[in-house]
């Protein structure tokens, strides 16, 4: 298959048994690659009723069409499971550079099944591939791991590894990579700790078939030059993801106090002006990519280094915890990196137990002595280290994710459990900004903004309005953002270069030589969000409407300070946005495909 590494990898960890067989034709006809052979293999495969944890579901990682190529950004994989967090369909994109040694070691897809009876890491060098025990790395953290196995077998071997919190099933564990980059959302990293795989270390130099390889190199060369000119380049290289804090604090989208306002008066310190003035000390970029956001920051006070913090992770563990100090946040955010969690969902738990502590609903006797307040850096970073290693009551309880946190703890936490479908929100507060919410209520993996980012939508048209056009530019979103998932490339050069979406097309054609539309493409988009529904639905009992719900801190508490102050969704309004996007999809008023829909999308086989 042009394009293609060839071969999926299945690695059964209960028995030991390693095999290779060709990915099929069809597959790459009708699922393109990444994050739809992820969803095709999981839907196909793990069975109904899987326990997440359990060695009946899997583990799915592939690559695309683009990955490992000369394309802008053709670093990106996708991680996808049954989520422990969720109950749901799960998928995690990572960036670094593990996709392309995975394509030129032939592979397009590696399964993870069952479970190994001791700890190992998977060791692939193109056909040799071994489970190797892992004991003596059992315990320690993912980026003293990557560090090690480098040491062992050389900087152009690629690792993926979990830290203690994916050992101790923390169910937001993340899978982190290249001292930095994290398959971050969902508890993937739980579910390669329930297998007991460690990491898996890969290396590859065979070549990828293409069609037309002066097509391609002409195809890729153009979408290079755009990068290069882009007037938005120089910005977007110095600042990353960093660069819509202050944006985010001034429109009132950043979220603050267990986003209770979206306005923080500490916001200066933490933006990303702040932090490239103040910690930053170079760029790094994902396999191919023109146009770096990684950030390396030395933190003097801790005398310690990390790649980031990005956007998210300033919103979630600076503002969102009280935390008006950059250091601190790069500090917090070393820590989950190497302690395996994803800092989303750890700054979204811990705002969750500050307000309770706030509220008087948590004590310091469920905090195991912490003093648990918006802003004390300390009990942050020893709140990170109980989560991880599931420490203490505090450590337990929050492990949990808020929402089963809020249900255990009750006494009207679970309003304030920030939280879609059981995902901690991610980094942008919508109190009154209508497409940003519905993009969160119906995002097939939780409370995620990656599917469809429209804050700055929902300010171009009016933010408070609920449209038919607000819904179908959600839709469209959706359908066509996670594509690049599926190609295997960043989707930044497109969102923050303005990068003409059509310059992709011809690259794809001379790889593959298959013509695509964009249209074609987001037919595929549509199939795969579908079958995520049906993931849902077929796993949870009652799915529906229900699940799609926001926070009520999002329709019933306006804040009380900021740029949104007084400002709120009504919940009639976040019922009509939802009636609208099912009448838009083609769904039922529960929310759930209709028979006429999955015929037209063609997934009825898949779906029985
Ligand atoms: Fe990776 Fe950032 Fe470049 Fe995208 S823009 S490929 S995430 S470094």
């Amino acid at each position: 298959m042009n394009g293609y590494g060839g071969s999926i990898l299945r690695v059964n960890l209960t028995t030991g048994q390693i095999t290779k067989q060709p990915t099929p034709p069809e597959l790459g006809r009708d699922f393109i690659g990444g994050r739809g052979f992820g969803v095709y293999f999981l839907f196909k495969e793990v069975p109904k009723g899987a326990d997440p944890l359990g060695p009946e579901n899997k583990l799915i990682i592939s690559s695309g069409p683009f990955s490992g190529m000369l394309i802008p950004g053709a670093g990106k994989c996708d991680w996808t499971t049954k989520s422990p967090l969720t109950g749901g369909y799960a998928d995690a994109s990572m960036g670094g550079h593990f996709t392309a040694e995975m394509k030129y070691a032939g592979i397009d897809t590696i399964i993870l099944e069952g479970a190994s009876p001791k700890p190992v890491y998977l060791f692939i060098d193109d056909q040799k591939i071994q489970l190797v025990d892992a004991s003596p790395l059992w315990g320690k953290g993912a980026l003293a791991v990557e560090k090690e196995l480098k040491d062992r077998y050389g900087e152009e071997y690629q690792i993926a590894a979990i830290g203690p919190g994916g050992e101790n099933l923390v169910l937001y564990a993340c899978i982190n990579h290249d001292y930095g980059r994290q398959a971050g959302r969902g508890g993937v990293g739980a579910v390669m700790g329930s297998k007991k795989v460690k990491a898996i270390v890969l290396h590859g130099t065979q070549s990828v078939p293409v069609v037309d390889l002066k097509g391609y190199r002409k195809a890729g060369m153009a979408l290079y030059l755009a990068c290069k000119e882009s007037e938005g380049l120089a910005e977007w290289t110095r600042y990353g993801t960093t660069i819509v804090t202050n944006w985010c604090d001034e429109v009132g989208a950043l979220p603050t106090r267990n986003f209770s306002a979206g306005s923080f008066e500490g916001g200066p310190n933490i933006y990303g002006q702040t932090m490239r003035k103040e910690i930053v000390i170079t760029d790094k970029g994902c396999f191919g990519c023109p146009s770096p956001c990684g950030k390396y920051s030395s933190m003097k006070r801790y005398n310690t280094m990390v790649e980031g913090p990005e956007y998210e992770t300033i919103g979630m563990i600076g503002s969102n915890l009280g935390i008006a100090d950059i250091q601190a946040v790069a500090e917090a955010n070393r820590l989950c990196d190497d302690l395996g969690i994803d800092t989303i969902s750890a700054g979204g738990c811990i705002a969750w137990a500050m307000e309770c502590y706030a509220k008087g609903i948590l004590t310091r006797v469920d905090t195991d002595g912490l003093e648990l307040k918006f802003g004390n850096i300390e009990a942050t970073f020893e709140a990170i280290h109980k989560i991880a290693h599931r420490e203490g009551k505090l450590g337990n309880l929050l492990a949990e994710g808020t929402k089963r946190a809020a249900n255990k703890i009750g006494q009207g936490s679970e309003k304030f459990a920030i939280q879609v479908k059981g995902m901690e929100q991610s980094a942008y507060a919508t109190h009154n900004a209508t497409a940003m919410l519905l993009a969160y209520m119906t995002c097939d993996v939780g409370a995620h903004h990656n599917r469809s980012w429209a804050i700055t939508y929902d300010l171009q048209v009016g933010r408070d309005k609920v449209v038919p056009e607000k819904v179908a530019r959600i839709i469209w979103l959706q359908n066509f953002r996670p594509m690049f998932d599926v190609l295997g490339s960043c989707r930044l050069q497109w969102v923050e270069l303005g990068i003409d979406r059509d310059l992709y097309l011809p690259a794809l054609e001379a790889i593959t030589g298959i013509h695509r539309t964009w249209e074609d493409l987001e037919a595929v988009g549509d199939r795969i969000w579908n079958l995520t529904r049906l993931f849902w639905a077929r796993e949870n009992e009652g799915f529906g409407r229900e699940w799609d719900l926001p926070s009520p801190r999002f329709y019933e508490e306006p804040p009380q300070t900021g740029a949104t102050a007084g400002q709120i969704t009504t919940f009639q309004d976040v019922q009509r946005l939802l009636d609208m996007y099912y009448e838009q999809r083609g769904w039922d008023n529960n929310g759930l495909p209709t028979p006429t829909t999955l015929e037209k999308l063609g997934i009825t086989a898949i779906a029985v």
